[in-house]
């Protein structure tokens, strides 16, 4: 038999639209997972600035430049939430110019991310956070924002977050900036 001549055998077409009918919607995945990033320049001595992370307050010296509250950790797990739901991203859901943000408790965003997640049919089953800054020091403040996160997400989920320098390297070394990155996984309830 030749290959390609068979009757049997579909075109390329023919294969794309089986794929297309084939694939799972996105609702019967029973797991999605998700990254997301943030970066906040720092400024030092503003009056009144606070650098707040996890919602933490962790120094008073130290603030994001930001048009809410610049919680990077925050930030970057609503995107991560976001991409697991393949719903864009944080900026075209709470746009940096809508006065309704200024300043806003970054839990807002989250608690609105979380109910489109669970209206998806997920919850988070847990949540991984790499922390990078040069200053001041996480660890004595690190049991304080898990526990934040698991207010957020109820007791069953699992999250962690480490906390590095930069090792002096480039803008977060000369702390002049707090960088986020963080990984979600969502689970499929029942
Ligand atoms: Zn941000």
């Amino acid at each position: 038999m030749i290959h390609g001549l068979s009757p049997t055998r579909k075109s390329g077409a023919a294969i794309e639209a089986d794929l297309e009918t084939t694939a799972p919607p996105a609702q019967a995945l029973p797991f999605r997972i998700g990254h997301g990033y943030d970066i906040h320049r720092l400024e030092r001595g503003r009056p009144g600035g606070k650098l707040i992370l996890a919602g933490v307050t962790v120094s008073e010296e130290l603030a994001p430049i930001a048009h809410s509250d610049g919680d990077v950790i925050l930030h970057a797990i609503v995107d991560a939430m976001l991409g697991a739901l393949g719903m864009g991203d944080i900026g075209e859901i709470f746009g940096d110019s809508d006065p309704k943000w200024k300043d806003a408790a970054s839990k807002i965003f989250v608690d609105d991310i979380y109910e489109k997640v669970r209206q998806a049919g997920y919850r988070l089953a847990n949540a991984d956070v790499s922390l990078l800054l040069e200053r001041p020091k996480i660890l004595p403040h690190k049991p304080e924002m898990v526990n934040n996160l698991k207010r957020l997400f109820g007791p069953s989920a699992a999250v962690n977050i480490k906390a590095g320098t930069n090792e002096q390297c480039d803008a977060v070394g000369r702390g002049e900036a707090v960088v986020a990155h963080a990984v979600v996984l969502l689970s499929a309830v029942n």
